[in-house]
């Protein structure tokens, strides 16, 4: 099978804002027709930690960044809890285009957006990488599954450590899973210390 050409130019010897410039004007699967802008991510370029959701929301389209709607103020007060600054993160999401009304991406979707996210991690080097919900998991690890049964047992991948949680965006249709966040975050903030990660 010959290689995905994207993936040979985002191989080159860029940096991350030559791979974001890449994404803007990305034309690789049908959320490019519907989408307003790219959200490419943002954050610390270097950053220890990245949190990876799903798809940007109506919000972010409009705006061109990542976790800036409803869910977005409740990953900020998850951030702060665990005492991190959002400017010293790196906050992405699965695909960079928003689907329509908000629905799952398709699986060639993911599969067209996956470079981007790939060299983003290779360009950043994170230690840890919050998986933000089931579509986030099956992207980065390759593993279907219910994150509500897989949270809290951080993985081991490639000299990264993959911590799983549920994406925030679900305590605006079930409000309980607040505090099952909120003990989440609190555990990615004693995995921090132990691996004696300081933000
Ligand atoms: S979702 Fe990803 S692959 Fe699809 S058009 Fe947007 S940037 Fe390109």
């Amino acid at each position: 099978m010959s290689e995905d050409p994207l993936m040979k130019k985002l191989a080159e010897n860029l940096t991350l804002e030559d791979v974001h410039k890449i994404a803007k004007d990305c034309v690789r699967c049908p959320l490019c027709q519907t989408r307003t802008r790219v959200v490419f991510g943002e954050g610390e370029p270097h950053a220890r930690v990245v949190f990876v959701g799903e798809a940007p929301g109506e919000q972010e389209d409009l705006q061109g960044r990542p976790f800036v709607g409803r869910a977005g103020k409740f990953l900020d007060q998850l951030l702060k809890l665990a005492g991190l600054e959002r400017s010293k993160v790196y906050i992405t999401n699965a695909v960079k285009c928003r689907p329509p009304k908000n629905r799952r991406p398709r699986k060639e979707e993911l599969e067209k957006c996956r470079p981007y996210l790939k060299r983003q991690i290779e360009l950043i080097q994170p230690k840890i990488i919050c998986i933000l919900g089931d579509v986030a998991r099956l992207t980065l690890l390759g593993k279907a599954g219910s994150i509500g049964e897989l949270r809290g047992n951080p993985i081991e991948k490639d000299g990264i450590t993959y911590f799983q949680t549920y994406h925030p965006a679900v305590i605006l249709y079930n409000p309980a899973i607040k505090t099952e966040m909120e003990k989440d975050i609190l555990s990615l903030k004693n995995l921090l210390e132990k691996m004696n990660i300081k933000i």
